[in-house]
């Protein structure tokens, strides 16, 4: 006990005599997903507009890469991540319980605001003969890697289709920035990706080997959508990509940013100022971001409850009530 009480009295003393400024900043950490995403542009362009005034607010903000929406959830949740970048769909099924989050809820989830939207994207080569998600069956696809929202949403798809992961040849759990280049190496026919265009991923399997979007419709799809509030019907436009000029039809969520209750008020308020009061600037960081308005980053894509800290900076601009 003498020895825990002067081993901590030590360190306090360490602390005390420290740099004043190491004992100000607080370190907050954004996760994000794989690097040839949207979501890692989108931790690291938050982090930098955080960063330019840590002198001001005495917040240090990092974004590493992670494995993607689940895995961020699971991280704000056990405190290991302050917060992170997911999917709508995840993020309304961590909050209320249901889904892969059935009977493990995170009632302490809170959303910021969202951001671009995510269509869910399959890529097939042009050798494949794949033009629709059902012509997948016998193939060799890349579901993605576990904890990734882009996967999660793969088995949703893959159940309301009535198919499952036997049906393909091969089932491969390459993470984002590895796909593209098994691809292109004919290791898989079809990669799978839920994620905002245009982006670095998909521009390298499409720059890579000829290779075509895949349609994602039918009755399934029209079910999903009527009966799930995070799901829309959306269109990625032609002329994105090498070699697909035609639109594709298929169905999207939102990629929203999301926190804990038990972060402090103040540190989700200087965040959110960061981003807003620089608004022109993030919007300029990656062409994904170009079509954003504060009107619906803060209404659209929300499940959680909004975090007190961003609840006041909305207030001070007369955006809620
Ligand atoms: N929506 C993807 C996921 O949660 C990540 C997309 C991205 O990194 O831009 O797995």
């Amino acid at each position: 006990m003498s020895l825990m009480k002067s081993a901590l009295l030590g360190s306090a003393l360490v602390l005390a005599s420290g740099p004043v400024l190491a004992q100000q900043e607080q370190f907050i950490t954004i996760g994000t997903g794989g690097q040839t995403g949207v979501y890692y542009v989108v931790g690291q362009s938050i982090c930098r507009l955080v960063n330019r005034e840590t002198s001001e607010h005495g917040l240090r903000c990092t974004a590493p890469s992670t494995g993607g929406s689940i895995a961020n959830i699971n991280a704000i949740k056990a405190g290991d991540m302050t917060m992170g970048v997911a999917q709508s769909d995840w993020q309304f099924h961590a909050y209320n319980g249901t889904s892969d989050y059935e009977g493990d809820p995170f009632p302490e989830l809170r959303s910021i605001f969202a951001v671009h939207p995510e269509p869910f994207t399959v890529v097939a080569r042009a050798d494949s003969g794949v033009t629709t998600f059902e012509e997948l069956a016998g193939k060799r696809v890349n579901v993605g890697n576990p904890g990734s929202g882009s996967r999660g949403t793969f088995e949703v798809v893959l159940e309301a289709k009535g198919m499952s992961m036997s049906d393909f040849a091969l089932v491969s759990e390459l993470r984002p920035a590895e796909q593209s280049a098994a691809l292109g190496d004919n290791q898989v026919d079809a990669i799978s990706y839920t994620v905002g265009h245009p982006n670095g991923s998909i521009q390298e399997a499409t720059s890579t080997v000829d290779a075509r979007l895949v349609t994602v419709a039918g009755e399934a799809i029209d079910r999903l959508v009527e009966e799930n509030p995070y799901y829309a019907k959306v269109t990625i436009p032609g002329g994105m990509y090498a070699g697909n000029d035609q639109d594709t039809e298929t169905f999207g969520v939102l990629a929203t940013f999301v926190t804990s209750a038990d972060v402090p008020e103040e540190t989700v308020y200087q965040v959110v100022r960061a981003v807003f009061e620089n608004f022109d600037r993030f919007k300029q960081l990656h062409p994904a971001f170009e079509t954003l308005e504060p009107e619906t980053m803060i209404s659209e894509g929300l499940s959680a409850p909004l975090h007190d800290g961003a609840a006041r900076y909305y207030r001070e601009r007369g955006w809620i009530d």
